[in-house]
């Protein structure tokens, strides 16, 4: 059952620039959670709550990391919350990855900035049950570079940066033309690069999450609509996503 906590923050931490680390403290959550959902986090003094993806979920010790950047009212007014504190979260909310990925097959994740965060939690998960994960991150400059080691002990792992600052210069979609065996792409960032990704592979199977803006999360209020193919015209990223399979949903 999804429904509004109060977790304690655990702890928090500036992992790179304006990006910030929150381990929030909730047995329900950690037991429920999947890699791509999102909590719908309460921010003090705002009406909408702000969506930020799971990034890593520690069943053991009931620990849900979320990494987020600060780049308005409501991540910066989250960032003030200390050690502690009650953070209301709604969640986990969503549909998640597909975990289903055969022993010994290769995944290959894509992620971009502030969309890098759930394929973390999603490479764990497909790591430890056997899948080779190869990483391609993209940043736009060395100082926003973060979980690099994270996702090095996932496995091979390639860092671009849009200035050459750091690890490659270029986009994510360059790097992908150098990788050629892999059976699953699962792909998270800002649309232009997720189109840019979809367009460069169309041999295996990929998913996405859209990290668009959206209101109420509970599939109410439309505002995070996107448009399918099918007769039925549009689809929730709330609610039926924020993952899809790379053709259920038009770009
Ligand atoms: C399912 C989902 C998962 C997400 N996961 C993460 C995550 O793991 N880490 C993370 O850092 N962010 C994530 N986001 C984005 C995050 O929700 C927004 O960055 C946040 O809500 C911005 O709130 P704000 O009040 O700080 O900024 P606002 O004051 O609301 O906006 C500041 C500026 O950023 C733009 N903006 C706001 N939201 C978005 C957005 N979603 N996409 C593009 N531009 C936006 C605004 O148009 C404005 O220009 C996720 C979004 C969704 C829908």
């Amino acid at each position: 059952m999804r429904h509004i906590q109060r977790a304690p923050l655990y702890s928090k931490k500036r992992i790179a620039k304006d990006t910030v680390e929150m381990v929030i403290q909730s047995k329900e959550i950690a037991e429920q959670a999947r890699p791509g959902q999102f909590l719908h986090m309460h921010v003090p003094h705002h009406t909408l709550r702000r969506p930020i993806s799971i990034a890593h979920i520690d069943r053991e010790n009931h620990l849900i990391t979320i990494l987020y950047k600060e780049i308005g009212s409501g991540t910066r007014t989250l960032s003030q919350c200390t050690v502690g504190d009650e953070i209301n979260v709604l969640g986990p909310l969503g549909n998640g990855f597909p975990l289903e990925q055969q022993v010994g097959s290769t995944a290959l994740l894509i992620g971009g900035g502030i969309g890098v965060p759930p394929l973390y939690a999603l490479g764990t998960e497909l790591r430890d049950r056997g899948v080779n994960v190869i990483s391609v991150l993209g940043y736009q400059t060395k100082e926003s570079v973060f979980y690099e080691a994270q996702f090095k002990e996932l496995g091979e792992t390639i860092i671009v940066t849009d200035d050459g600052s750091y690890g490659e210069k270029g986009l994510v979609t360059d790097a992908l033309s150098l990788l050629k065996d892999f059976d699953h792409y699962y792909t998270c960032g800002p649309k232009p690069m997720i189109q840019a990704v979809v367009n460069s592979i169309d041999a295996v199977p990929g998913h996405i999450s859209l990290e668009e803006r959206m209101g109420c999360g509970l599939g109410a209020c439309f505002a995070c609509v996107i448009p399918t193919d099918d007769e039925k015209g549009y689809k929730k990223i709330c609610q039926d996503g924020p993952v899809f399979s790379q053709e259920e949903v038009v770009l």
